[in-house]
Parts: C-alpha cells; structure tokens; sequence
C-alpha cells in the first residue's frame, strides 16, 4: 500500500493556486476536525461557509447514503424526485417563482448574470444590457463573474474580459445614481459582503437600490451564495431588509459540504431562460438535491435561526473579551454567524498571520482580505465549542502580539 499523501504531495501534483495550511484533516464530527497525526481542531471555519450542520450531520448522511443507493445521475434529459423537491422546498419558503440548479456559487451568478441579459434583450433589446455591481464584491471565478466582482487582483491577466460591467461603490446610493440609466439591465449585490471583508449593506442602500432598479426597469439580483441559508440568522438575508430581490443566488451552505448552487427569480424573468437557452450537466444531480433538501429543511427551523442570532453574540461578547486585552481589533462585524474583526492600525494587513498561529492551538479560522479574521462556523456548533475556539484564538493573538514587540 502507498503511505499516506503528505502536505509536500501538495506542491508535486497539485496547481499552485492554493496554498493550503500544514495540516491535513482526515475527519470530522459536528465542529470539531482530526488531522493525520490525529490532533484536534475546533472548526470556526466552516468549508468557508459551507459546512452549515457541521460535519457528518446524521441528517446529511442519511440523505445522502439513502439517495445514494437510489439513482445519483440522471443529467436534465430526465428530471428526479429530489430535485423537484428541492425547488418547490425553495419556492415556498422565499420570495421567488422558480429555481434553476447547478454545481457552485459561480456558476448559479453565471446563470444570475446570463438571465439578466437575456431578459432585457427579450424585452428592451440588446442595447440595455449593462451590469452595475460594487467594489470589492466577490461573485465567483468564472471570467464572467470575476469581470462582475469589484476585486481587479482576480481578472487581472485574463482580459479581454467581457464588456458592459461598471462598478459602484458599496453602501453609496449616490454613486449607483450616477451610474444606473435605461441601458441597464441588472444591479448585482450580496447584502453581506463576505469575501470582501464581512460588510454588511444598509437598509437605506438595499432600499434605495430595488428603487433605482424600478426607476429604470432593471433587475435587482442578491448575491447570496454566502449569506444564504441560515448565515444571517434569517433563510436568506433579504429577509432582513423586507426588500425582494428579481433573481437571487445560493449555495454554499446549500449543500452542507456537497457541491450544489442554485439560482432563484420570478414568473416575470423566467421566461427567457427558455429551453436551450442556459444549462448544466450536473444541474439538479439527484445526490446534491437530496442533500440539499436535508439541509434546507434542517436549517429553516425556528431553534436553529434563533440560535445563529444567540451565537452571533456569544462570538462577539468574545472578540470583545480579547480585544479590551490585546487591542488588535479595530471593528467586529456582520450578521448571524458571517463574522468579521477587522485589524486595528497596528496590525493592518496581519489577520492572515493568525491562521497558522491558531492551527498550532488547534483553531481552524478564515480571513475574508488581508485584514479581516472572519469565523463562518456550522449554524449549530455547540456553546462549549464556541467557548474553547474563542480561548485558543486567545492564545494564537497572544503569539502574534508577542512576535510584534
Ligand atoms: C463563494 C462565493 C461565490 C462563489 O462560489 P463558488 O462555489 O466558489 O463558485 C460567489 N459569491 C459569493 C458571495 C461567495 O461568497
């Protein structure tokens, strides 16, 4: 038999895109995770939010190992059980008529953004075709998405990108005033900012937004791949803001682990995703649906929305306990259990240096940019685990504080 794949296999046979941290888990339960050498972490960072019950939830095992010995691929030639489940579960619990599936949060905004161009060339013809989204937004990697994200590091060298994409700035109605006219077909926004730096949008700017996209008929399109399902506290975070988006877009913690992303919209702007206009092999997959199905209804449940909001301030009665020591943090935001503690002055651009800090204390966390620590742990990770995550965060801070001086 081989030995086991070590970290230095990493750099042999894999892309150098990544960079991933020194230890390798082998396993999980709830929120915690075990590496190689079987040493233990608390997880505070979730799969970057995606892991919302946690690891190996009984819920998602059963779904998944059910479905598996069902049928797992039928591509969209024929449809499944679990897939129609999926979207009428989705249809009735959120504003939205309709559901489309694919594979990852890329690709439901490839749909997002797609669907809105084709809607205003059915409708308005080809000319109101131009897409306003924001500074530091993150939508995903494809060439489309990441020309319609705010972060020019990501499309930087992949040019030509495509044309018609201009960028406001987050949280300033005014600067979308100055850009939105009747040759716009979609705003695109994620009423958190997640990747970003954990932003939370405003009423007055979502507000504001769905009235300009009224003003001049444009689709108004929510990013919700990571504040989706649970994160914020509510199903979806428009659910916070009473305001509706035309097309909103999830995944993440849609699936709990397993690759899923899905796009939602109306009766109004369905229609022009007409046959053979858009589509995914995986789209749908019977696998992914039924773990989604698991997941969704496990979520939206009165206890555990209500426990995101307790664990929001648990984890910021916490940040707060450190910072009047350590003074490293300058703002703790977000919403539900999207985190973020932004660096104080003296430690600008360092949250990255706690990674390996608090991998050593055994504390799986995430940054969101170069100076935001950000926690996305399960929506239902236990107290005590919150509680022994935060005190080896301490631990970790200390260390950086001390190679500081
Ligand atoms: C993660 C993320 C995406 C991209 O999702 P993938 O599954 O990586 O393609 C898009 N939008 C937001 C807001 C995200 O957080």
């Amino acid at each position: 038999m081989a030995a086991s794949p070590t970290r230095d296999d990493f750099d042999h046979y894999m892309t150098p895109n990544y960079s991933p941290q020194k230890a390798i888990p082998v396993r999980g339960e709830g929120s915690r995770l075990w590496d190689q050498a079987g040493k233990e972490y608390v997880d505070f960072a979730g799969g970057i939010a995606v892991n919302a019950l946690g690891h190996c939830h009984p819920a998602l095992v059963n779904a998944l190992t059910t479905q598996a010995n069902k049928v797992w691929h039928l591509s969209n030639v024929y449809t499944s059980e679990p897939t129609l489940e999926l979207a009428r579960e989705l249809v009735e619990r959120t504003f939205a008529d309709k559901a489309y599936f694919c594979s990852s949060g890329g690709e439901a905004n490839e749909a997002a953004f797609k669907l809105a161009r084709r809607w205003a060339y059915d409708n308005f013809g080809e000319k109101k075709h131009k897409i306003i989204s924001f500074k530091q937004a993150f939508h995903g990697r494809t060439l489309f998405t990441v020309s319609v994200g705010g972060q020019p590091k990501y499309s930087e060298g992949f040019g030509p990108i495509p044309g018609g994409i201009v960028h406001a700035d987050f949280n300033d109605l005014e600067s979308v005033r100055a850009l939105i006219d009747d040759e716009t077909c979609a705003v695109v926004v994620e009423p958190i900012q997640g990747e970003g730096g954990v932003t939370p949008a405003t009423q007055a700017f979502i507000q504001g937004l769905r009235a300009l996209c009224d003003e001049h008929q444009a689709l108004l399109v929510f990013d919700e791949v990571q504040s989706g399902v649970g994160r914020s506290g509510k199903l979806y975070a428009y659910m916070h803001y009473g305001v509706t988006p035309d097309i909103l877009t999830t995944a993440k913690a849609l699936g709990g682990g397993f690759p899923i992303g899905g796009m939602l919209t109306t009766d109004r702007v369905a229609p022009s995703l007409a046959v053979g206009t858009h589509g995914s092999t995986y789209g749908g997959n019977p696998l992914a649906c039924a773990v989604g199905l698991a997941a969704l209804t496990t979520i939206d449940t009165p206890e555990v929305l209500e426990g995101v909001k307790r664990r929001h301030e648990l984890f910021r009665e916490h940040f707060e306990v450190i910072n009047r020591k350590h003074g490293v943090f300058k703002e703790i935001r977000g919403m539900g259990l999207l985190i973020g503690a932004e660096m104080s002055d003296a430690y600008h651009g360092k949250a990255r240096d706690i990674l390996p800090l608090a991998l050593e204390q055994g504390l799986m966390i995430l940054v969101a940019g170069p100076n935001v620590l950000r926690v996305a742990p399960s929506l239902i990770i236990p107290e005590a685990d919150i509680q022994e995550g935060m005190a080896r965060l301490e631990l970790a801070i200390e260390q950086l504080v001390a190679q500081a001086s």
